[in-house]
C-alpha cells in the first residue's frame, strides 16, 4: 500500500476552503481532514474535536514545547496549528490527509515534508471575496476589515504554493481539486513498485 499524500490548501478567509472541501470529502472516502487546534473562540455551531480544538494560551504553548504540533503559526492574534500524530497517522494507513492552513504554516510544512502537495485557492477577485465574506455573516465588520487586508497580504503567496485553484464556479474548483490528486497519486515516485509488479508473474506467463 503507497501512503498517503499530505495536501497542504490554503485560501484567504473567505477564499472557499471550506465550501469547496465539503464538495471534496462527500466525493473523496479516503480523505482524511486535519483537526487543527485554535486559541480562538468557538463560531455559533463550531464544536471542541469537531472544527477544532479550542485551547487556551498556555495549553497550545504547551503542545509546541511538546513536539506534539508539526506546524503553527500566529493569525490575527490568535494562535493555530495542527496536531502531528493523526497526520503521520493516517498517512501510514494510505489515507490522504488535508491540512487546511494559512500560509505561515503551508511555509513551514513544505520545508519539512517537501513531498507534501501545496494548493492555493484563488477567489475571481478582492471584490468577490469581500462580497462573500460578508455574506457569510460570521464576523463583525472589524474583524471582515482585518481579514481582508490579511488577503491582501496572502495572496502574493500563492507564488510559493504547487498548484492554483481558481473558486470561480464551485463545481469547477471541486474537480480541479480532484484532478490535481488523481495526477499525484500517478507521479512514478508515488509509484516506485508497479514495474516489480507488472513483471512478477512474466516467468510464468513467457
Ligand atoms: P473559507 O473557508 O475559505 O473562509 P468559505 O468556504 O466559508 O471560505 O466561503 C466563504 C463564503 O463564500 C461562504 O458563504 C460560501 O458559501 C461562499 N462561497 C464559497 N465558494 C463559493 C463559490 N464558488 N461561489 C459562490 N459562493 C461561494
Ligand atoms: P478561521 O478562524 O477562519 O477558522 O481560520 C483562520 C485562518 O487560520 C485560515 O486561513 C485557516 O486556514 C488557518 N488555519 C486553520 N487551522 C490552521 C492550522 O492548523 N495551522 C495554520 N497555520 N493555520 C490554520
Amino acid at each position: 500500500m503507497n501512503k498517503g499524500l499530505l495536501l497542504v490548501i490554503s485560501a484567504p478567509s473567505g477564499g472557499g476552503k471550506g465550501t469547496i472541501l465539503k464538495e471534496l470529502f462527500a466525493q473523496d472516502e479516503n480523505l482524511r481532514l486535519s483537526v487543527s487546534a485554535t486559541t480562538r473562540s468557538p463560531r455559533p455551531g463550531e464544536e471542541h474535536g469537531k472544527q477544532y480544538y479550542f485551547l487556551s494560551r498556555e495549553e497550545f504553548e504547551g503542545l509546541i514545547q511538546e513536539g506534539k504540533m508539526l506546524e503553527h503559526a500566529e493569525y490575527v492574534g490568535n494562535y493555530y496549528g495542527t496536531p502531528r500524530q493523526p497526520v503521520e497517522d493516517w498517512m501510514e494507513q494510505g489515507h490522504d490527509v488535508v491540512l487546511e492552513i494559512e500560509v505561515k504554516g503551508g511555509a513551514q510544512v513544505k520545508q519539512l515534508m517537501p513531498e507534501c502537495v501545496s494548493i492555493f485557492i484563488l477567489p475571481p477577485s478582492m471584490k468577490v471575496l469581500e462580497k462573500r465574506l460578508r455574506g457569510r455573516g460570521t464576523e463583525e465588520e472589524e474583524t471582515i476589515q482585518k481579514r481582508l487586508a490579511k488577503a491582501r497580504e496572502e495572496i502574493p503567496h500563492a507564488k510559493d504554493y504547487d498548484y492554483i485553484v481558481y473558486n470561480d464556479a464551485l463545481e469547477d474548483a471541486v474537480s480541479d481539486l480532484r484532478a490535481i490528486i488523481q495526477a499525484e497519486k500517478l507521479r512514478f515516485c508515488r509509484n516506485t513498485n508497479s514495474i516489480e509488479r507488472v513483471l512478477e508473474d512474466a516467468e510464468t506467463v513467457c
